[in-house]
């Protein structure tokens, strides 16, 4: 009996942790990162004076690795009021960098409770409810935004998520066994795919990890909506075939990273079905907006693609990481990716995710999008997805308004604009003017994303430097956007008068 006993206790293992001390360790973190949460309002939007430096001096990093321990209680509490110290608060109301999303509370709890789980969802024998809750989040994704998705899987985000699709286009396209050969084997033809030039830089990496090199893409030219010419495009795949060319993919943009503009993926996919090409949309940032019911029917031409790569991570909210692959043929990604190695006993009648992408070992990443479309529906995400593209569609008209701002563009949830001092925008066109104003924007950009109060990223628009704002953002309400003209009018008028050169100061 007492031998039974002994054997129960608990190791001598230094990172075992005893039931209460969880609890209390857990509590006390929850605690904290709900006052966070309900503070960040009030916190600005970056600290200021963030450096490099000053971060490795608050959490002590450069010292060497500790040869002992420190208790737990203590080091979670410290760093976690560190990290609110240091860090960038993409929960706040008025961050509107890049695309990055804050996050759905219920998601921050999910990825707890998965990491608690620690669910290998490569196998399905490891992680058996974990693969069919992935199983439905992906279906679901794809019904959401009526795609007649045949196989998916979640993955670490967009660039994941397009990278996936490619190769899986990649191996459909080849009449060789190009898993097993290599581009090497395609007798002279060369894999070619074509985007816009306004594509994002995913598909550079694409091809050259498939080895087809970047010389393998096709950039094609945008007419004056910044959209992908189809008249181009396909002047481009008739040069390419009739050099011998194997044209296989053409990646269509729902949203593009810059202007938020969505390519004709209507005219794409017609002209894919003619040429027989894999037609791909990157639709990381706007191809949930495909579920709105009054989406842009070129938008809504998504579904007649052959795969697709969104990007959970921004327009659900989800905390990083999620991307989500989707592919309209069911064997698309077994073909591309399965092997049958001797140390995997794997049940065929069931999902191994393994078998769909490149990733061995996978995280539990469905269970906080899947609670979180559980949590409020198709309704609720429709919901905060067209409220964000009406903030956005309403800061463009107060810097429409605003004397000494220039509205650049407006689509989806991004807004694109530059200060302009008020004696100078009547000069531009002036090659001096033209210079000065796209220093003036990039320093002013410097300046606000410093100064803490709003956080806004930039982009070149036919050349000319603008202010970007792009609202995936639940928590933004519309004074947020209204004070955004104010703020940046401010500190663009400190900034102009600092800096004017001479030769175009007032006279
Ligand atoms: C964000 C984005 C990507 C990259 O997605 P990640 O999640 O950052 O990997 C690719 N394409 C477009 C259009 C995007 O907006």
């Amino acid at each position: 009996m007492t031998t039974h006993m002994e054997e129960h206790r608990l190791r001598d293992a230094p990172l075992s942790m005893e039931a209460d001390e969880f609890k209390a360790l857990g509590h006390q973190l929850v605690d904290q990162i709900a006052e966070l949460l309900a503070s960040v309002r009030s916190r600005p939007v970056t600290p200021p004076n963030l450096s490099s430096t000053a971060i490795r001096d608050v959490f002590d990093l450069d010292t060497t690795l500790p040869e002992h321990g420190t208790p737990a209680g203590a080091l979670l509490t410290q760093t976690a009021r560190q990290l609110f110290e240091c860090s960038l608060f993409n929960a706040h109301p008025r961050f509107f960098g890049y695309i990055t999303a804050p996050p759905a509370p219920i998601g921050i709890l999910g990825d707890f409770l998965a990491s608690a789980l620690n669910a290998n969802v490569g196998i399905w024998t490891l992680a058996p409810a974990a693969t069919e809750i992935e199983g439905q989040t992906v279906r679901w994704i794809a019904e959401f935004i009526g795609f007649p998705a045949g196989d998916g899987l979640l993955v670490s985000g967009g660039n994941a998520a397009n990278i996936n699709c490619f190769i899986a286009a990649r191996a459909a396209a080849a009449d060789w066994d190009i898993r097993r050969e290599g581009v090497g084997a395609s007798r002279g033809r060369q894999l070619v795919a074509y985007a816009s030039k306004e594509a994002h830089t995913w598909i550079q990496k694409a091809a050259d990890i498939c080895g087809l090199g970047t010389n393998a893409i096709r950039w094609i030219e945008t007419n004056a909506d910044l959209q992908m010419d189809g008249a181009a495009l396909r002047r481009a795949v008739d040069a390419d075939v009739a050099a011998g060319h194997l044209p296989f993919l053409v990646a269509g943009t729902a949203g593009s990273v810059s202007t938020g503009v969505v390519d004709r993926l209507d005219d794409i996919a017609a002209l894919c079905r003619e040429k027989g090409i894999w037609f791909h949309v990157d639709g990381a940032y706007g191809g949930f907006v495909a579920a709105l019911p009054d989406a842009a029917p070129e938008l809504r031409a998504l579904r007649g693609a052959d795969s697709i790569a969104v990007d959970p991570h921004k327009w659900l909210y989800s905390p990083l990481e999620a991307g989500c692959a989707l592919v309209r043929d069911a064997d698309a990604l077994t073909r591309t990716f399965a092997y049958h190695p001797p140390y995997y006993r794997m049940d065929e009648r069931v999902v191994n995710y393994v078998e769909h992408g490149p990733q061995n070992s996978r995280g539990f990443r469905a269970l906080k999008v899947w609670l979180s479309l559980k949590q409020v529906g198709a309704a609720g995400f429709r919901q905060m997805i067209a409220d964000d593209m009406r903030l956005a569609r309403a800061l463009a008209d107060f810097v429409d308004e605003h004397p000494e701002l220039e509205l650049m563009t407006q689509a989806l949830s991004i807004t694109t604009f530059r200060y302009v001092p008020a004696d100078l925008s009547g000069r531009q066109g002036d090659a001096a003017v033209d210079q000065y104003l796209n220093e003036l924007n990039q320093k002013l950009l410097d300046d606000l994303q410093g100064g803490g109060e709003i956080f806004v990223s930039n982009a070149v628009v036919g050349g000319r430097y603008a202010l970007r704002a792009c609202i995936v953002n639940f928590h933004t309400t519309a004074s947020d956007v209204e004070a955004v003209p104010h703020i940046v009018v401010r500190q663009g008028r400190t900034l102009d008068l600092r800096i004017r050169p001479l030769g175009l100061r007032r006279e």
